[in-house]
């Protein structure tokens, strides 16, 4: 791949350079088409939106994000345009309105090139089960990029856009920014407005930016964080983005390593990779303690049975008979909610549907919800506590690094187990960000994890420039 497109730096003080920008952009999609990130351009709103940009600038307006591209997930509204969410259910739905978060930022001056591909509804960690095909890894295209927000990581990766939209879960914008090398925040729950994003598990679910670097992230963040009127869970905590962006850190930080984090099931050259992270940021000063966070090894279990259920009750609105895709053969009202869900939603989908289902169900409410909830708390509380103690925590963001398309796919137990140090966070709502730290022997990114406690996104952001920075050196 030889098209580049100019650094976000260089358009934000040439802004009347925006629009061949757009140009080489959609050129450079074209080129890296085998790598299936996109699976809808944008390319006459992108170029409209160029001029007026480059006009407005012109005429004096501060525009924080000019210069900026951006891709967006295909389960993040944009009126009018595409939701496929990758799912023949939804395959031909257009939105009706625009997600308060992409609004923001085009707001602020940035432009949106296309939509691109994940895994149905955002359930998988590899961007193989959707309707358009698997996304690539751009370092090897046999390899998954990890998911579900893996069009997003792979074109921020590959150089086709600046930052990118994703949405965390359980992980799916941190697991693929490991896999391919980039950065990849999940905010605190609350920071960033749902509305408009297509839910999947609502008490979890978080838009969540991709960008080269942490203070990209972090103008993003800003940006398109903040209270909204149209999520009642959007945070009332004020956002603003600073002229100078994100400042370095200014103290001596306690920073701490959960050891069950570092036990068996991780790839040795990621225990590694952490642990010299770990020695270059306590030689620049910062403290290291060792932590525990016991019950963080059964946030994965909890995580597939409330993320299911949660799916099971958000997913119940497509029928068949009010958005997208009906089966047409159906002769009764209940053969066109069975029919069309049934030949509407992939294999991952009915399964999340069944297994959300039947822990909700009246027999084994108790015994999978209940307990599951009880045990989110736990979750949390570790994490509470640990935050007594230190300031960050540092951590794998996940087990290994990518691996082979097919690999997993017909194994759903080893595929979640890929979300074993990701979805900790997300049932405790805080933030975590993964950062590139380092390469395994097949030169596969490796990244680490670093969480704070909840509105914390600014610190670990800091934290995050630090490893940028010391891994200029490892
Ligand atoms: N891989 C996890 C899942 O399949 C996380 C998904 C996500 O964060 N959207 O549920």
């Amino acid at each position: 791949m030889t098209l580049k497109i100019p650094p976000h730096q260089h358009l934000k003080n040439h802004p009347e350079e925006l629009p061949s920008a757009v140009e080489t952009c959609l050129q450079a999609i074209e080129q890296a088409k085998p790598l299936n990130a996109f699976v809808h351009l944008l390319a006459d709103r992108a170029r409209h939106k160029a001029v007026e940009v480059a006009q407005a600038t012109g005429q004096g307006e501060e525009l924080p994000l000019r210069g900026m591209i951006l891709a967006v997930k295909d389960n993040i509204a944009i009126e009018g345009t595409s939701l496929s969410c990758a799912s023949r259910i939804l395959k031909d739905f257009k939105s009706l309105f625009t997600a308060t978060a992409v609004a923001r930022l085009e707001k602020a001056g940035a432009i949106i090139i296309g939509k691109t591909n994940l895994d149905e509804f955002a359930m998988g960690s590899s961007c193989e089960n959707t309707i358009f095909g698997p996304t690539h890894h751009p370092l090897d295209w046999e390899r998954v990029p990890g998911g579900s927000s893996g069009g997003s990581a792979v074109a921020v990766a590959a150089g086709l856009v600046h930052a990118a939209l994703g949405s965390d879960t359980g992980g799916s914008v941190r697991q693929p920014a490991a896999f391919c090398g980039v950065v990849g925040l999940k905010p605190t729950y609350g920071r960033v407005s749902r509305y408009g994003l297509v839910a999947f598990g609502s008490s979890l679910d978080q838009i969540a930016p991709f960008a080269t670097n942490c203070q990209d992230a972090f103008a993003v963040l800003c940006i398109m964080g903040g209270k909204d009127e149209h999520d009642s869970t959007s945070a009332a905590y004020p956002m603003s983005y600073p002229t100078e962006g994100l400042k370095p850190l200014g103290e001596k930080l306690r920073i701490g390593l959960p050891k069950e984090y570092l036990e068996e099931g991780l790839q040795a050259e990621i225990a590694e990779v952490v642990l010299q992270v770990a020695r270059g940021l306590e030689k620049a000063g910062h403290d290291l303690v060792e932590i525990s966070l016991p019950y963080s090894k059964l946030a994965v279990g909890v995580y597939y049975i409330l993320a299911t259920a949660e799916a099971s009750s958000n997913l119940a609105r497509y029928d068949g008979a009010r958005y997208g895709f009906r089966e047409h053969s159906a002769e009764s009202l209940q053969d066109i909610y069975t029919h069309s869900r049934a030949g509407g939603f992939g294999r991952e989908v009915r399964r999340r549907i069944m297994l959300g289902t039947y822990v909700l169900s009246a027999g084994y409410y108790d015994a999978y919800y209940k307990k599951a909830q009880r045990v989110r708390r736990l979750v949390l509380g570790d994490f509470l506590d640990a935050f007594g103690k230190v300031d960050v925590i540092l951590a794998p963001t996940t087990p290994t690094t990518a691996f082979k398309i097919g690999e997993k796919i017909d194994d759903p137990l080893a595929m979640y187990l890929s979300d074993v140090y990701t979805t900790p966070a997300n049932l405790a709502g805080i933030p975590a960000v993964s950062v590139p730290a380092g390469k395994d022997t097949k030169r596969l990114p490796i990244g680490v994890q670093i969480m704070g406690p909840h509105f914390s996104d600014e610190l670990i952001l800091q934290v995050g420039c630090d490893i940028e920075r010391l891994h200029g050196r490892i």
